[in-house]
């Protein structure tokens, strides 16, 4: 059997890993975009016939793992799309709103493009077509049971403790043990659980993200602490804008905003705004999957106690009511996507607030190369929005001990519990990440690791 490398390679996006089987029968873990830099990556043609896909098995719901679903289903795949059940809901609306953004982006663009006489080019795909992939889903049964899905085939689905539903792989291919890590959680998260071992101890390969493979995250604990300085040193005199992923990110943030105030750390008048149709359909689906739930989560269920609900907390789903925002000039918290930047209501919110040195911006999540969270973070002093340029003169803050990543250490932990002689494949990083994982798995006695660029192809 073969796997191919068809993303994820020198970048943590664009997921997706073709296993061909002896008997030529093929398998694609995930199916995610590339973002940022390699985001033109996204309209080049697939180097296999869709149609020849049996199945796709998900590890996690981010844009970054299932974003190409939609474009494999235009070209013809028929086969199934596996994944947990909160995976599976949540891919559902992602991938709605992913349609929808980039028929908004493509209206814009058009418009500026048409002016010009230039070309624009077209979506990766419609909403249809995201609808239509949601008819491929079959969700499992749940983590830690073991299906087989072809004819020497099995895979065990573990919880990876980095996003509601998230997980990683244990498969069985042609006799040979393999594990694809997915993306790795990082402990102490509230909400989910934190990430399992890998119980597949005599695995033959090991496939592991290297996101943060350079870092050591700070504390969670910590990282609530600058948190609630920024808040309060901000609110007072502005506003504080907080560019977040839709899922994960922004239930942890209600989560503890909720225990600020609940504890008196921050005043019940500051006005929060979830200001996202898709966090606020995420926050519903997290809701609906108690399963996915740490115990201590469980435990203020059982106090009959909501989550992710606390006073002057403003759900704005409505464009009207998201406009209404830009009239309040201080103590309000906007929490809005996309979480890098690249597109949704963040870019209005930032377009009114970037530019007034008494607001803050408080970055939270990782923020990828050629993004224009990253230009933020990276100190530019202006970034252009909307085709016009906006001055950087709000306080930036960057906390990433909030990170849904396991840091470096957190990375050798999971992988050390396996057998030295185990071949360590590393992806899912930028190269100065990925090599200085590497570096470390080799200090730990890790014999064989291997760093594939895009297209490799490693034969078992
Ligand atoms: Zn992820």
């Amino acid at each position: 059997m073969e796997i191919s490398f068809l993303g994820a390679c020198g970048t943590v996006t664009g997921s997706m890993y073709l296993i061909t089987t002896d008997n030529k029968r093929k398998i694609l873990v995930d199916g995610g975009v590339f973002q940022g830099e390699w985001e033109d990556l996204n309209h080049s043609s697939f180097p296999f016939d869709p149609y020849e896909i049996d199945y796709v098995i998900l590890t996690h719901a981010h844009l970054d793992h299932i974003g190409r679903l939609p474009k494999l289903v235009k070209e013809g795949f028929e086969g199934k799309i596996l994944g947990t059940p909160a995976t599976l809901d949540l891919a559902r609306i992602i991938l709605m709103d992913a349609a929808k953004l980039q028929s908004e982006e493509f209206e814009t663009q058009k418009k500026r493009n048409d002016r010009k006489g230039i070309e624009t080019r077209e979506p990766l795909y419609t909403l249809e077509d995201a609808i239509a992939t949601m008819s491929y889903f079959k969700p499992i049964g749940g983590y830690d049971k073991e299906i087989e899905i072809l004819e020497g085939v099995t895979i065990t689905w573990r919880d990876a403790g980095h996003i509601l539903g998230s997980a990683f792989l244990e498969m069985t291919i042609d006799g040979h043990k393999v594990v694809f890590s997915g993306d790795l959680g990082n402990r102490n998260k509230p909400i989910i659980r934190d990430p399992e071992s890998i119980k597949m101890k005599d695995a033959e390969l090991i496939v592991v993200e290297s996101t943060y493979g350079s870092r050591l995250h700070k504390s969670i604990e910590e990282s609530k602490e600058e948190l609630l300085n920024a808040l309060k040193e901000t609110l007072p005199k502005g506003n504080v804008v907080i560019p977040s992923f839709a899922i994960e990110r922004a239930q942890d943030l209600l989560y503890y905003i909720r225990e600020f105030k609940e504890e008196g750390l921050l005043s019940k008048d500051v006005k929060v705004f979830l200001d996202s149709p898709l966090a606020i359909s995420a926050t519903n689906i997290f809701r609906a999957h108690k399963e996915c739930f740490d115990d201590e989560a469980r435990e203020l269920l059982k106090q009959k106690r909501d989550l992710f609900s606390f006073p002057n907390l403003f759900f704005t789903r409505s464009k009207e009511a998201s406009m209404e925002i830009n009239n309040i000039k201080s103590g309000a918290i906007i929490i809005a996507g996309s979480g890098m930047c690249t597109g949704g209501r963040i870019k209005h919110h930032l377009k009114h607030n970037l530019w007034r040195e008494e607001c803050a911006v408080i970055f939270v999540g990782y923020q990828a190369a050629g993004t224009l969270g990253r230009r933020i973070v990276d100190g530019e002093e202006e970034v252009e929005i909307y085709g016009e340029t906006v001055k950087v003169n709000a306080k930036i803050y960057t906390i990433n001990g909030f990170s849904a990543h396991a840091d470096q250490q957190e990375i050798l932990d999971w992988v050390s519990s396996v057998d030295k002689n185990t071949k360590v494949v590393v992806t899912h990083g930028e190269e100065v990440e990925r090599d200085a994982l590497a570096e470390k798995l080799k200090e730990l006695g890790f014999n064989e690791i291997l760093k594939p660029k895009l297209k490799d192809i490693i034969t078992l």
